[in-house]
Order: C-alpha cells, then sequence, then structure tokens
C-alpha cells in the first residue's frame, strides 16, 4: 500500500504494470494516442462502472500493456477480447492471456478496421447474449470509433453497455444538454441511442505520459429502440445542418435539407424561430423521421 491507501501492485500474480512496460520497452507513442493506466486500483474501478462483469463477454479496444485488461479479468469477466494496433505490445498481452487460459482472446489490428457485429461470435451463452464494451480510448480516433459503433443501423446493437474513457472536453459534449455550448451532433446521436452519463472524472495525471488535457469515463446504456424512430444516417444530416448553423433559426439552417423547412418545422411542432441549439434530441428524431417519410413517399 502507499501512503494514499491506494494498492499499485496486482494480486493477480503478474508484475506491476510500470514494470511490464520496463520489461517490453514500451516507451509511449504519441501518434498512438498512448497514455496508460499503471494503477490497478485505478483500472479496477473503471472495470466496474457496467455493473458485475461475472459470465460477461467485455470487449476492450487499445488494451496497451493491458492494466485494465487485467482488472476486466480480475472483476471476473467470462471472456475479454482485445483489439491493440501497436505489435510491441502483443508480448505484455500474451503474459496477461497465459495467466487467464482461454479467457484472454487478443486481436492484432486496427479497430477501425473491425466491424463491431464480427465480434458476436466471441459471445459464449444465449444467442441473444451481447457484450460490455470497456476502453480507455486512444484520443485520435475516440470520437470516430463512437460515432461508428452508434450510427449503425441494427439496432439494438451488440453492445448491452460501455463504460469508455474520453478527453473531458469530448465527454461533456456527449452529455451535453440543450442550451449549452457544448450541445451538439455528438450529444444528440449519443443521447437519442443511450443513456450516457459520466462516471469518473479522472486528472491528467493519473496516465503515464500525463495527457495535456483531463479526461472522463461516459457510460453509455443503449436504449432497446431508439425513439423517436428514425434513421442515424438521416438524423446526421440533420443535426449537421442544425448545428452547421447553430445560432440561426430552424427556418433558415434546415434550408440545407428540405426546399419546405417551414412545413417540416411545423409539422413536427416547433417554432420555425428556434434556434438550433435549443431544439431538444427528440424533436430533432421527429424531424428526421418526418423528412424520411417525405422522401419514402
Ligand atoms: N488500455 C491501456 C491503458 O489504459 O493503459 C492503453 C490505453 S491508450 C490511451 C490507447 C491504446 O490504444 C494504446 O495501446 C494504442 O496502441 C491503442 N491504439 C491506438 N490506435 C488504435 C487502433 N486504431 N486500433 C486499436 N488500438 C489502437
Amino acid at each position: 500500500m502507499t501512503n494514499s491507501g491506494m494498492c499499485k501492485f496486482a494480486d493477480d500474480g503478474l508484475p506491476p504494470v510500470g514494470e511490464v512496460i520496463r520489461r517490453y520497452e514500451l516507451r509511449a507513442k504519441k501518434s498512438l494516442g498512448q497514455n496508460f493506466l499503471l494503477d490497478l486500483n485505478l483500472t479496477r474501478k473503471i472495470a466496474r462502472l457496467c455493473g458485475d462483469l461475472n459470465g460477461e463477454t467485455v470487449v476492450e479496444i487499445g488494451p496497451g500493456p493491458g492494466g485494465l485488461t487485467r482488472s476486466l479479468l480480475h472483476e471476473g469477466a467470462a471472456h475479454v477480447v482485445v483489439v491493440e494496433r501497436d505489435e510491441r505490445c502483443l508480448p505484455a498481452l500474451q503474459l496477461v492471456a497465459d495467466n487467464w487460459e482461454d479467457q484472454l482472446h487478443v486481436i492484432s489490428g486496427d479497430a477501425l478496421a473491425i466491424e463491431l457485429s464480427e465480434l458476436k461470435r466471441f459471445v459464449q451463452g444465449e444467442d441473444n447474449q451481447r457484450f460490455l464494451i470497456i476502453s480507455n480510448l486512444p484520443y485520435g480516433i475516440a470520437t470516430r470509433l463512437l460515432v461508428s459503433w452508434l450510427e449503425q443501423s441494427a439496432w439494438p446493437p451488440p453492445f448491452s453497455s460501455m463504460a469508455l474513457m474520453f478527453q473531458r472536453e469530448v465527454a461533456e459534449r456527449i452529455v451535453a444538454k440543450p442550451g449549452t455550448k457544448a450541445y451538439g451532433r455528438l450529444a444528440v446521436l449519443s443521447q437519442w441511442s443511450c443513456k450516457v452519463e459520466i462516471g469518473m472524472r479522472l486528472p491528467a495525471s493519473a496516465f503515464t505520459p500525463p495527457p495535456k488535457v483531463d479526461s472522463a469515463v461516459v457510460t453509455f446504456k443503449p436504449y432497446e429502440m431508439r425513439e423517436p424512430l428514425a434513421s442515424a444516417h438521416i438524423l446526421g444530416r440533420v443535426t449537421a445542418a442544425v448545428f452547421g448553423q447553430r445560432r440561426k433559426m430552424l427556418r433558415s439552417s434546415l434550408r440545407q435539407v428540405t426546399d419546405q423547412p417551414e412545413k417540416l418545422i411545423e409539422a413536427a411542432g416547433l417554432s420555425p424561430e428556434l434556434r438550433g441549439e435549443h431544439v431538444s434530441v427528440a424533436d430533432l428524431a421527429r424531424m428526421a423521421r418526418l423528412l424520411e417519410t417525405e422522401t419514402e413517399g
């Protein structure tokens, strides 16, 4: 135990993460967003943010030297599937795999090139059982990954819950409410799809090396149905129009998606003078739905 009462050492029989990094010479690469978590007490708290892991399959993007991976296994995950782009991390992950027999599956590759639905094959048990995603994401691609997972047309998605680390500013954009500066496309897509909450805030000093900004973990609990029902693609077009000119009134900004913005706004029961930054997630989705039916018709 350290003076602060934080146990920095594992009780899984493996060396501390700092030692693993030294042993395999895992000098952090900025280009891969490598800011590692060495304190297993902290990674254990992150591992618990989606609730009890017993019997669950967990997907982790970017395990690096394996600190969070070890905590996921320690917290009872039946299987952990990791996707890591940096081949230098593979020996460190093999060390974890050897310790946890058949429970860790390492995929060496780029997470951006992997369809989430492909990972369903790792889930054992009932046909409709889903996996969790718990990750300290590489910041450079974190938003892109999140958007691609939420924009997929098959819903409910293959994950039942997620706990994802972002730069604090991005985390705040995900949970932002209408009328705030942070409210925009990311909030709309996230909150239309999932119940989102900030689960934990971390100072930059929690990471090695410390990034320039603080971080936060956001938890996502997907709704069984996204309501009002709409196509994620059309909602994306509507939000791009509305938030691209967020201080403009709807009747002006929506011209980008329809020749008759007033008709659309009236059908949605809104005021044409409303400004984009004040329109709720439900109202945006309702407009997307109306636009979609109009195009279909
Ligand atoms: N999970 C570790 C931890 O918490 O200490 C490392 C997290 S670090 C912020 C991000 C990890 O993502 C790094 O290990 C990096 O190599 C990996 N990574 C970066 N780009 C990736 C990509 N496109 N696909 C998969 N992994 C990637």
